[in-house]
């Protein structure tokens, strides 16, 4: 299955992909995780890209395409793979259809996850992560045993520094003017299932199988 994951900063995407990659041996392909690896081993594309996210922007697109053509070349990418947080902007949906047709390949679905606003600023602003493992938390629906303790590995939980409430709005402003034409681009190739992702995400799991016909 080769499966994009649209839809808002907070919408659920990196725990649907993940749900995602256990049903379909796919790999996840994160670009923010990838950039914020980046960013801690302080490559080339780290230091184009910190300055970008720290503001809560979206990187340069030659920098993520770059990213993007490099691991979706890698041998566990060929069967599969659950695209997160990629494409976001209409420039990076053309590269990879470019990819694509290089390759004979084609997006099985674009599945857009749609939350309000309202609920999309409390989740990340809400969200933890280890700093070590990189074990997921929320403070108010998954908070860990002990405060700022991650329960898995016993490291420090952080917040990432785009989750800070000054950022956060910045990212949906973006959002909406750079990332949501790609619905109406997606929509337009009969590729898009919409998902309605409030709600309890095993329920929202449900919704994205039966959307890709499981
Ligand atoms: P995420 O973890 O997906 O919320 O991404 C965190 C940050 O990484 C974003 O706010 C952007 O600064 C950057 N980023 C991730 N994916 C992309 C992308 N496809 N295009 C541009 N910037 C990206």
């Amino acid at each position: 299955m080769k499966i994009i994951l649209l839809g808002p900063p907070g919408a659920g995407k990196g725990t649907q992909a993940r749900l995602l990659t256990e049903k379909f041996q796919a790999p996840q392909i994160s670009t923010g995780d990838m950039l914020r690896e980046a960013v801690k081993q302080g490559t080339k594309s780290g230091l184009q890209a910190q300055e970008f996210m720290k503001a809560g922007q979206l990187v340069p697109d030659f920098v993520v395409i770059g990213i993007i053509e490099e691991r979706l070349a890698s041998s566990d990418a060929k069967r599969g793979f659950i695209l997160d947080g990629f494409p976001r902007t209409v420039e990076q949906a053309k590269a990879l259809e470019g990819m694509f047709s290089r390759s004979g390949e084609k997006v099985d679905a674009v599945l857009n996850f749609r939350v309000p606003d309202e609920d999309l600023v409390g989740r990340l602003a809400g969200r933890r992560l280890c700093s070590k493992c990189g074990a997921g938390y929320h403070l108010d629906f998954s908070a860990p045993k002990k405060e700022g303790v991650c329960d898995r590995c016993g490291s420090q939980l952080i917040q990432r520094d785009d989750d800070r409430e000054e950022t956060i709005q910045k990212r949906l402003d973006v959002y909406k003017k750079q990332t949501a034409p790609l619905i109406d681009y997606y929509n337009r190739e009969g590729v898009l299932k919409n998902i309605n992702g409030v709600g309890d995400f095993k329920e929202i799991f449900k919704q994205v199988l039966a959307a890709l016909g499981q």
